[in-house]
């Protein structure tokens, strides 16, 4: 493969975007016909435009050419496997698009009145009435937009719980040390102090040091289940059973209940609080940061503190009940990304509750079958029975100045997008593969051979992965420049 052919960044970047030659049109605008009208006294002087806006320009078959382009170079899950751990990239039914691109949900005002939009009220009604079911909690507030956003919205709720009953010295959320970064950054946000559980040499928590930081400043215990080691807490009880004697509550990180949903809930596991992520198990669509939504479910003794406003059914009409005094407030515009909500309600009444079943059986029998053939090639450091997720480690190239990313860029020559990097923290050189129930056995038995073609170019000549990709548009961008300072769009470069 020739390495002198990787695309240079600025090159490509220009070849990209900048294409605009003054003088081309796409778009046969009519002229403006409100010349006439005094618009200067209605926008303020300070917003009047004083030139043009100077927008590309180009014909419509150049526009065309280049965003259908674009979305060819993108890694997706209608294009590619992705299996990447913790992210649950799923394939998204497209009956769940159809629906929400309906005209009357795509075009509905959140400041309609209450009796024009009955429809949608009902969904988000049996929605979170669903999502109540399914979780075993008792109530669901659909408004937090993201997995981040529920933990927040979670720890507010914590925190009000607790002051609530005077109890002020909770002052401390407990995490494992195999957590998801956004749950000590979340606690941490909402002011509190973060304290670390280390993982016993079975990857689970360790019950010792669990029990050793409950005193009474702990407020919380903030857990995933099964852990981002793709393993079940099976001492799950009796830590519920400790965090409760010492006055705390439990936290269910339920971004990824795909290996659990319809066959086990969380409430039934004894869980105050929990967060759902729509955009993960519900198959909506993300990446890139947006736009999901991680709806909260509760117990009944926290209901009172759910956001504002929630949506009731009385007298056979739907409609919002802003009257909760203790309630920590709004945590988001309006009532939650609704788009969104529409997806994750088709998609349960698609399935069912049998559907689900199968849905996280399936899941857990993918990466069982994958962690079982992959074991025999690369090392899996908590080789335990799985649940929708397992983590092998490359650390034993180490040597070869090989890192786990390098696997990782070389899977993408391959049409196989990367599994999650470098988490969770206590996997030296990890890689988090999680293959989603979505995909084919043909697919998985694909996914074993190239890992195995690429263990053996790793020992045979592992400069191969150290340049890899090669077949993408760009190959190693560096990675904190990209984040800083993205070029995405059209620059107007004076020519
Ligand atoms: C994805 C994920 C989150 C965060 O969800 P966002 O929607 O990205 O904010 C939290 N916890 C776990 C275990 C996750 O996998």
């Amino acid at each position: 493969m020739n390495v002198e052919s990787h695309i240079n960044l600025e090159q490509d970047s220009k070849l990209l975007f900048e294409k605009s030659k003054p003088g081309k049109s796409g778009t046969p605008l009519p002229k403006r016909k409100f010349q006439n009208r005094n618009f200067g006294k209605l926008i303020p002087q300070s917003l009047q435009r004083a030139s043009g806006a100077r927008l590309p320009q180009l014909t419509e078959s150049e526009l065309i050419r280049h965003f259908i382009n674009l979305s060819r170079k993108n890694f997706s899950v209608d294009t590619h496997f992705y299996p990447l751990g913790s992210c649950t990239m799923k394939y998204n039914p497209k009956i769940n698009e159809d629906i929400a691109g309906l005209e009357g949900f795509s075009w509905i005002h959140p400041y309609q009145d209450i009796s024009e939009v009955q429809g949608m009220l009902r969904i988000l009604h049996e929605l979170s009435t669903a999502l109540s079911e399914i979780t075993g909690m008792a109530e669901v507030s659909l408004q937090p937009a993201a997995g981040a956003h529920g933990e927040l919205t979670g720890m507010m709720i914590t925190r009000a719980y607790h002051l609530s009953r005077g109890d002020t010295k909770r002052t401390r959320v407990l995490v494992p040390d195999s957590s998801h970064g956004t749950n000590p950054a979340s606690a941490g946000q909402c002011g509190f102090e973060v304290v670390q559980i280390p993982s016993n040499a079975r990857g689970r928590v360790d019950l010792i040091a669990l029990e050793a930081a409950l005193d009474d400043r702990a407020a919380c215990l903030m857990l995933t289940n099964p852990n981002t080691l793709g393993l079940f807490e099976d001492d799950i009880l009796q830590i519920c059973e400790a965090v409760h004697r010492k006055g705390a509550l439990l936290y269910y990180d339920g971004a990824n209940l795909n290996a659990l949903v319809g066959n086990l809930r969380p409430g039934d596991m004894g869980f105050d609080i929990i967060h759902l992520n729509l955009h993960k198990t519900f198959s909506t669509p993300h990446g890139c940061g947006g736009p999901g939504a991680g709806p909260v479910g509760v117990s009944k003794t926290l209901i009172p503190f759910l956001p504002v406003p929630s949506i009731v059914k009385k007298d056979g009409q739907y409609g919002f009940d802003y009257n909760r005094p203790a309630s920590i407030g709004k945590v988001k515009s309006f009532y939650g990304n609704v788009g969104v909500l529409i997806r994750a309600y088709v998609y349960i009444r698609m399935l069912g509750l049998d559907g689900l079943k199968r849905v996280s059986h399936d899941a857990v029998v993918n990466a069982n079958y994958l962690r079982k053939k992959l074991s025999t090639i690369y090392n899996v450091p908590y080789n335990d029975f799985c649940m929708h997720e397992f983590v092998i480690s490359t650390s034993n190239f180490d040597s070869k100045g090989l890192h786990a990313g390098d696997f990782g860029k070389r899977l993408l020559d391959y049409g196989i997008h990367a599994p999650t990097v470098h988490f969770p923290l206590i996997v030296k050189e990890a890689l988090m593969i999680e293959p989603t129930e979505t995909e084919s056995k043909e697919m998985l038995d694909r996914f074993v051979d190239v890992m195995r073609q690429i263990h053996r170019e790793a020992n045979e000549s592992p400069d191969i992965l150290k340049n890899a990709p090669y077949t993408t548009p760009i190959s190693r961008p560096d990675e904190v420049l990209a984040a800083r300072n993205p070029v995405l769009s059209f620059r107007d470069i004076e020519r």
